[in-house]
């Protein structure tokens, strides 16, 4: 059997309903591809019944973000795709706020540094420290950079087999991965750090569109005010979030490196 056999098998093991998943189902309403999503309604109709069971049922159904990353690994110099969970790709965004320099600070290709994420704990409550070191990474062409994978088809790549990715679940606990963040163009000279791509994990592909429809769904009762059903759903950003981003990006030096603004969601903190 050929490694690329092995390889094939290997995915459709991942990408099936029972197995492991390395990667979600795409939601179209979070990711902004489509109108319909059947599995954020049974979700909803599922919080609405309020029960204990039914609202874990539908925290499971909610679609979940999953961020992905250009980097560069440090012990081989590989470049590499890294798919990060929310928590810790809160604290890189954190961190990138708390320190100076260029746009892209401790990303920039320039002035960039080492950073490291070290996975602690036990299943199923691992945790995942990120850490900025002081360590400064070698200066890399702008043409590399511009010539990485741009991250908007990541799932498509993926399961196609046309990219790999390092996933930091994959560290055993203890373990640390050492690497530098880089910029992932946009297009037009433009530049994200990170890209989010919201995934259902319950359902599969067919269920999106289809599936048990949701009006099947017993009748759910009726949401009661200030129920933390909003911490799903809501998407809007708050005005005091907004104020924040555009103080951030005002105070920062000149590069060559600029954010675009239009993937701000990601870049800067709005996540
Ligand atoms: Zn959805």
């Amino acid at each position: 059997m050929s490694y690329e056999m092995d390889e094939g098998a290997r995915r459709k093991v991942d990408s099936s309903f029972s197995g492991k998943r390395v990667l979600g189902i795409e939601c179209p309403l979070r990711n902004n591809t489509g109108v319909v999503c059947k599995e954020c309604d049974r979700a909803r109709k599922l919080w609405r019944m309020g029960t204990e069971s039914s609202q874990q049922e539908a925290r499971d159904r909610f679609a979940k973000p999953t961020y992905f990353a250009n980097v560069v690994l440090k012990d081989n110099g590989n470049h590499a795709i890294l798919k990060l969970g929310k928590k810790v790709s809160a604290d890189i965004l954190d961190e990138l706020e708390q320190t100076k320099g260029p746009a892209f600070k401790f990303a920039d290709p320039e002035e960039g540094r080492w950073v490291s994420i070290n996975k602690k704990g036990t299943r199923p409550s691992f945790e995942y420290r990120f850490r900025l070191t002081d360590d400064v990474a070698p200066t890399i062409d702008k043409s590399e950079v511009d010539n990485l994978n741009n991250l908007n088809n990541v799932t498509f790549d993926f399961n196609e087999g046309n990219i790999d990715l390092f996933d930091i679940s994959s560290l055993e606990s203890g373990q640390s991965l050492i690497f530098r963040l880089l910029p992932t163009p946009t297009g037009s000279g433009k530049y994200k750090l990170l890209q989010v791509v919201h995934y259902h994990w319950r359902c599969n592909e067919a269920d999106i569109l289809g599936g048990e429809d949701p009006d099947d769904m017993e009748k759910p009762i009726e949401l009661q005010d200030g129920s933390d059903f909003e911490e799903f759903m809501t998407v809007d950003e708050t005005e005091e979030e907004e104020e924040e981003e555009e103080d951030f990006l005002k105070n920062r030096p000149p590069s060559q490196f600029q954010p675009d603004e239009a993937e701000s969601v990601a870049c800067f903190g709005n996540y």
